[in-house]
């Protein structure tokens, strides 16, 4: 499973909103009719829950009762904290309308209306939506009326969620037009072009969102007529061409109504449909948004872009939205309407050109942007269109950011005086942190250029190219990293994009779709690389003289546009001055420690250099699967009789304390954690025919020896057979070896002036008993071999928790006399808790998170309920009886932002993750801690507060 993208700014982390799936529960200020079980059933859940992106705050209360629910707000009647019921979008028109920015008039349907919809069933409205009173409203705002055609009022109807979901509902733009009425709007603009221009635009929406047809046709006639006339642009086309286009689309599809009251109501059901379309469905799950929450619609009057040179479109950012920089950025489209810039039909203009053209409207345009990130406090997302020289707002968010630019921001947001560091750390996506991790190219490998685009989104990434979303998935899935190569993305390619490590296009800008979507995952992108030629059916991509086959090599650069031949040798962004802030500020905050799993001396060296405090799990055996010694391992696995073990075991002796050593130096003076020998034997053993000739050979025994003994360890149900500490209760010998291998490498250390801190862990435990039986012989081997070398250190000895009989009888195992601490080891206790097994849970989960039996992975991320329910319980246990034991936990889970979270709130001492996720660890341990104190705060706050109106009562 890959990590899901995480929505980072949908709003300030506050509060987790929790929607009602009864119908008695009233949530927060929604008195919603929940989507009853029929509904609910299509409303599919997926996997990749992040919690960041469902922190959505609460709504201040819409209505009294269910029976008088307010249905349709006019923008004066909402504000930017009235998300849940009316989108985001919505909300934030209101707010922008507050502070007296010029929105065109609108008004918002709810997204308890759109629940209403599901769950009444009929395909029709509900009864109880009426908006004639707020559509009076707009036409009285604009002096236009709607259906008339001396003086028409055109509509958007746009969709709008509670979190952001870019691109992925549907919006009807232009509403309102038929043939009576275009000649209306011929008459009152006197631009003919315009109003055919309007028209096309619209028939070809509605067709396509509304009445759900094919777009090829109307593309076809389009490209038909343009190639005809000899252009290529949409600007060259004049009133005449899009007069016949109109025709021809008219042809395509006779049906739109031409009521525009009809039309409204079909656009109205079709933003309230497309919350439940493919892709939404498909982002809310890697988002991890509630399919319950449903969209708002906003209708809102046209503003035009498209009516000549003295109009246009455009989007801005506050701040650059790739690198951070505190810039104002954008991007505008003269003569243009705002679909063309998202859909990267043409590449857009810098705004620096805008500012040339018409300096008036750019630095109104400035005013906002600024004015909106103040008031808002983080970096803005704004779309805007410009209609015979005066700017409409149309739509102000928390702007989406790459990992880089997510850290750059926060970093100067604390310069600027503008966040507190708690603030600003708790605004990071700690999930995309590993962008630092991932490589940037090398500037000292050697390249090829071969083309160049826009900087889209940061990062470098090499794959074999492919040209649909599909292969994308599918070569991924097999292990291949792809490069999806696009003319420009849609909607639809999300899970190619999702798939792919980066993505070039052809066309768009770096606010067209490709642009957005790749830098909201954390993918690289180049977008824009014009001089990309790229044949679909041939499956080729050529740029300039080289022409690339489907699944030849590339390596992108989405920080700087370049796209070069080949795979490029690459180096990580941990240095980032930036980055370094941040994880500072984290380190500060956090109790957790966080340590790491390394096995070898080499990653114990990386996570050190990444922040380890320590190993928590370094996996013994891992040193006996190189060449020369996995025969000594075989050898001994083979042997007829001790003292033929012992002999194999003295030569597996010597690796093991020379690896010792070495870790425990890389790792000097913090702990490290060596867990005894855990797989089942069985795993050591070749298996084919030569293999099992060759170590008869090597040990000088018959062919049948081996072939028995390869037999006699099979095992039905490895996973739950002869492994563990289950090894040590048959084969004391290899523990023996094992706790003296782990005494003379610490000995080695300790007389080489070094501070050595190893630990030794006994795995798999059932019960306590096995403890008592072994920890005596751990105890002994080690003091044997410490008094041997004439030293003292101290070995402390644990216990992995990992099976649910264990942690059941916590209180027994930490009474085990010399049982230091305890280590909860995730990935098996998820396994033996679930009863899923970990290397066959990948053939049914997929159906599981499909049909909604799970939110999100067990393994990926820790299932506070249940497996977590088994850990609180052996932490009481444990802690009742050793108040003091220390506890960790080793497994993927370590690293892993939520489960961080839970651990911390269960006290834990440490965390232990793979060498590249100890970053992330940090700064969650930091978010973790962070949020706390301000939970805190809030409380302490909130009882003074209390005591003061307490002690007024008093005293009048
Ligand atoms: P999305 O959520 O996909 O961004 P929007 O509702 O923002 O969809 O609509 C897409 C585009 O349509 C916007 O970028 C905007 O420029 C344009 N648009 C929407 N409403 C209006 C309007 N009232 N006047 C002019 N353009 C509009
Ligand atoms: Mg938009
Ligand atoms: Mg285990």
């Amino acid at each position: 499973m890959g990590s899901g993208t995480v929505e980072a700014f949908v709003s300030v982390p506050s509060k987790i909103v929790s929607v009602s799936t009864t119908a008695t529960t009233t949530v927060a200020g929604r008195n919603s009719v929940p989507p009853p079980s029929g509904s609910r059933r299509k409303l599919t859940r997926g996997m990749h829950m992040k919690s960041q992106a469902t922190q959505v705050k609460p709504d201040s209360p819409a209505s009294a009762s269910p029976g008088n629910t307010k249905r349709v707000y006019l923008l004066n009647e909402g504000n930017k904290d009235m998300k849940m019921l009316l989108g985001g979008k919505g909300a934030n028109l209101c707010e922008m309308a507050k502070l007296a920015l010029p929105v065109p008039p609108a008004f918002i349907i709810t997204t308890e209306t759109c629940l209403e919809y599901f769950s009444e069933g009929t395909g029709n409205l509900p009864k109880a939506l009426n908006y004639e009173a707020e559509l009076k409203t707009l036409e009285d705002d604009t002096g236009k009326t709607f259906g008339d055609p001396k003086n028409p009022l055109l509509v958007s109807v746009r969709s709008g969620a509670p979190a952001s979901m870019p691109g992925m509902m549907d919006t009807v733009l232009n509403l309102g037009l038929n043939d009576e009425i275009v000649q209306g709007i011929i008459d009152t603009t006197g631009n003919e072009r315009f109003a055919y221009d309007t028209y096309r635009r619209f028939l070809n929406m509605y067709s396509d969102v509304v009445m759900d047809m094919d777009k090829e046709p109307f593309e076809e006639v389009l490209d038909r007529i343009k190639a005809r006339k000899g252009v290529k642009l949409d600007l060259e086309m004049d009133a005449e061409d899009w007069k016949e286009v109109v025709g021809e689309f008219k042809k395509l599809n006779p049906n739109v109504p031409t009521d525009p009251r009809e039309q409204l109501r079909g656009a109205v059901l079709a933003v309230f449909r497309s919350w439940n379309n493919d892709r939404a469905i498909r982002y809310r799950s890697y988002n991890g948004i509630p399919d319950e929450w449903g969209t708002a619609v906003s209708v809102q009057a046209m503003a035009y872009g498209n009516m000549n040179d003295g109009c246009g479109t455009g989007v801005a950012f506050s701040r650059n939205p790739s690198t951070g920089e505190n810039k104002f950025f954008g991007e505008f489209l003269p003569n243009a309407a705002g679909e063309d810039v998202v859909a990267g039909i043409r590449t857009p203009q810098p705004l620096e050109e805008m500012a040339e053209k018409w300096p008036e409207v750019y630095s109104e345009l400035f005013s906002y942007q600024e004015k909106l990130e103040k008031y808002y406090g983080d970096m803005q997302d704004i779309e805007f269109t410009v209609e015979n020289g005066r700017l409409y707002m149309l739509q102000c968010r928390n702007g989406k950011r790459t990992a880089k630019a997510a850290v750059k921001i926060a970093v100067d947001m604390v310069k600027e005086g503008t966040l507190t560091e708690t603030d600003a750390l708790l605004r990071i996506p700690a999930n995309q942190m590993d962008f630092f991790l991932h490589p940037t190219l090398d500037p000292k490998a050697k390249k090829t250029l071969i083309g160049e685009g826009l900087p889209a989104s940061p990062g470098a990434a090499t794959g074999k190219i492919v040209f649909t979303p599909d292969d994308a998935e599918a070569m991924a899935n097999v292990g291949e990293d792809v490069i999806l190569v696009r003319k420009e993305t849609t909607p639809e390619d999300i899970h190619g994009m999702k798939s792919a490590q980066g993505v070039l296009t052809a066309l768009g800008g770096m606010t067209s779709h490709a642009a957005v979507v790749a830098r909201g995952m954390g993918r690289c992108c180049v977008s824009g690389c014009t001089a990309a030629e790229v044949n679909f059916s041939a499956k080729t991509l050529t740029l300039g003289d080289v022409v690339l086959k489907e699944h030849d090599v590339i390596t992108i650069d989405g920080s700087t546009g370049e796209v070069y031949l080949g795979a490029v040798d690459r180096r990580s962004a941990t240095e980032d001055v930036d980055f370094q802030t941040v994880l500072g500020w984290a380190d500060s905050m956090r109790k957790l420690k966080v340590f790491t799993n390394a096995d070898t001396p080499e990653q114990a060296a990386t996570a050190r250099g990444l922040g380890a405090q320590g190993v928590g799990l370094c996996r013994s055996e891992h040193m006996f699967f190189e060449p020369e010694r996995i025969s000594a391992m075989r050898a001994m696995i083979v042997s007829e009789s001790k003292e033929e073990r012992l002999e194999h075991l003295a030569t597996l002796s010597k690796f093991q304390r020379k690896d010792i050593e070495e870790i425990l130096t890389e790792m000097d003076g913090l702990p490290v954690t060596i867990r005894l020998l855990d797989p089942p034997l069985h795993e050591f053993l070749p298996h084919s025919e030569d293999e099992m000739k060759a170590l008869a050979d090597t040990v000088g025994k018959p062919l049948s020896v081996v072939k028995d003994r390869v037999a006699q360890l099979q095992e039905v149900n490895p996973m739950l057979g002869f492994r563990g500490c289950r090894l040590s209760v048959v084969y004391p010998e290899i523990t023996e070896m094992q706790a003296k291998a782990v005494a003379a490498g610490a000995a080695m250390c300790k007389k080489a002036g070094r501070n050595p801190k190893a630990e030794i862990m006994v795995p798999v435990v059932s019960t306590a008993r096995e403890l008592r039986l072994i920890v005596p012989r751990i105890q002994k081997a080690v003091a044997e071999e410490l008094e041997e070398a004439g030293v003292k250190v101290e070995i402390p000895i644990g216990t992995m928790m990992e099976l649910p009989r264990a942690c059941q009888t916590a209180d027994d195992i930490v009474a085990t006399e010399g049982v230091e601490f305890m280590s909860f080891g995730t990935n098996d206790l998820t396994q033996s808790v679930w009863g899923f097994s970990r290397d066959d849970a990948i053939k049914f989960i997929g159906r599981y998170s499909e049909q909604g039996l799970l939110d999100f992975d067990p393994f990926a991320r820790v299932d506070e309920k249940g497996v977590g329910g088994l850990i609180r319980t052996a932490l009481d246990k444990a802690r009742a009886q050793q108040p003091d034991t220390k506890v960790g936990i080793c497994g993927e889970h370590g690293g892993e932002p939520d489960s961080v979270q839970f651990f911390h709130s269960l006290d834990f001492d440490y965390v232990s993750c793979s060498p590249f996720r100890v970053p992330i660890a940090r700064i969650a341990a930091g978010q973790a801690a962070a949020s706390e104190s301000l939970k805190k705060a809030e409380k302490l706050y909130r009882e003074s507060i209390t005591n003061l109106k307490r002690k007024g009562k008093k005293s009048d």
